[in-house]
């Protein structure tokens, strides 16, 4: 028998107990039909994000996946959902199902879809049994944007972008194949223990020295020992589960938009029923929770360092934090598939390809996108004001007539910004839904600083995200060799 180590919250942030908690809809694989009239035939209606009977209209909806602890201030441990099981390798994703009514056989490829009708009676069949290879997740979070909506808000993103895209891009663009997809995500309840311990700075006066030639601002400031202890709670942290998509900074592929069109209102998403798939597209998980942990701890400590800077508006010189913990004392984690409409478009330029995306969030509408850039415009454009700029700098007598050099070197990295929208992405650390408790503050003076010269305090870090332990444990993760 495997023997369980057993190891204390004390030295570990992370508790071995774990919980599996059943999440099916109780249906069994094969027909699931409409409470009125018994009909298989059903799908979702986008315009009310419920579930229709395409014969008798009737129209239902899934039952709400509420959280597994009550009280999550309370949680200790680990629950997970049971589609977040860890992946079965060599599961057979082909499955075999026996129609009811007529005693055909229907052979469904989970890989591609979770439904398919029986050739020779026309029942619709489902897979509605989580079978260990991804595909099932634990919950749904249903379509609320119609096609025609999701077409509106990428032709509004685009032709906003219309003055320096891609001549070949302009040509081909058209929103009639954009694709409804649900994408795999995780989704991450927490009951946590942060505390932090610096210095910060007040703002007292500034005052200017030096000559003419050579004028200096300084600072004066109060300097005070900082601290923050407090239990915090963290409500649907949500992380891609495939590990393409989780990897924004591909440099073929514009993850980091669909990342930017987060979050979603997770608080509404239904048990996992197939029909609700129906005529969308999904793409399944390819992680297990042990390869996203990580992930889950530093987006966490963020979240934390941004609670407590809720706490800290009297510093308005900022805090640099000299110790930082964060204790993760229980999580609950779930699986889901959440509604993207996408748009995208492969650009090939020197033999390289980019695949460009245009998503919206199809609950909340939100839009993010990558347009592919004329680069041959938009230089001379940016040229031109160059030396429009250049010229300014020389005849408009002003004390910074130096900056008008940089006006084409601006304007060119502005549009390049607004067009490939590169760093955007979804801002968790504000996002994301938390709750302090039990809040211990030590706010100590300890001495008025003169003659400062930086305006803020030194090596401020209690805003900051670690994007790049994020991007490098991605590397690690994912691509060893
Ligand atoms: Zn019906
Ligand atoms: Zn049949």
């Amino acid at each position: 028998m495997k023997k369980e180590r057993n190891v204390s919250a004390k030295s570990t942030n992370r508790s071995t107990k774990t919980t599996i908690i059943q999440t099916g809809n109780g249906l069994q694989n094969g027909q699931n039909k409409c409470p009125k009239c018994g009909s298989t035939d059903i799908s979702l209606n986008p315009k009310t994000g419920n579930l229709r009977c395409n014969f008798c209209r009737y129209e239902f909806a899934e039952e709400k996946l509420e959280d597994f602890s009550s009280d999550l201030s309370k949680l200790e441990g680990q629950m997970i959902g049971s589609g977040v099981q860890d992946r079965i390798l060599d599961t057979n994703d082909i499955i075999t199902l026996k129609c009811t009514s007529c005693g055909a056989e229907v052979v469904i490829d989970t890989r591609e879809v979770t439904q398919a009708r029986c050739h020779w009676c026309r029942n619709t069949l489902s897979i509605q049994e989580q079978i260990p290879n991804g595909s099932i997740p634990d919950m749904v979070l249903p379509f609320h944007v119609t096609k025609m909506e999701a077409q509106k808000e990428i032709e509004k993103f685009v032709g906003k972008r219309k003055f320096f895209a891609h001549p070949q891009f302009q040509k081909e663009f058209t929103t009639e194949n954009i694709m409804g997809v649900y994408f795999p995500y995780m989704v991450i309840d927490e009951n946590a223990h942060a505390s932090f311990i610096g210095e910060g700075e007040q703002f007292v006066r500034s005052y200017v020295r030096g000559n003419n030639q050579n004028q200096m601002v300084y600072y004066d400031a109060d300097l005070y020992h900082v601290e923050r202890e407090f239990d915090l709670t963290i409500s649907d942290l949500t992380l891609e589960s495939k590990k393409d998509r989780l990897d924004g900074t591909k440099a073929n592929q514009t993850n980091n938009v669909i990342n930017a069109i987060m979050p979603f209102d997770i608080e509404n998403a239904v048990k996992w029923n197939a029909n609700y798939l129906k005529g969308y597209t999904s793409e399944r998980r390819d992680t297990n929770i042990d390869e996203l942990k990580d992930f889950v701890e530093i987006q966490s400590k963020d979240i934390a360092r941004f609670a407590a800077s809720e706490t800290l508006k009297q510093y308005d010189r900022g805090v640099r934090w000299e110790n930082e913990e964060f204790q993760m004392k229980g999580q609950e984690w779930k699986a889901a598939y959440l509604p993207v409409w996408l748009y995208s478009y492969q650009q090939e330029k020197n033999q390289e390809k980019i695949l460009h995306y245009v998503a919206v969030n199809a609950r909340t509408k939100e839009v993010m996108g990558s347009v592919p850039i004329h680069y041959p415009k938009l230089l001379i454009v940016s040229f031109f004001l160059e030396l429009i700029g250049i010229f300014l700098m020389f005849t408009v007598d002003f004390d910074y007539s130096f900056l008008f050099a940089t006006i084409g070197f601006f304007y060119y990295f502005v549009i390049w910004n607004r067009y490939r929208n590169k760093s955007e992405r979804h801002h968790y650390e504000k996002e994301t839904k938390t709750e302090m408790k039990n809040i211990r503050k030590v706010d100590r003076f300890i001495q008025r600083e003169r003659n400062l010269s930086n305006a803020t305090i030194r090596g401020a870090n209690y805003q900051d995200v670690s994007n790049q332990s994020f991007a490098e444990k991605i590397k690690k993760t994912f691509y060893q060799d």
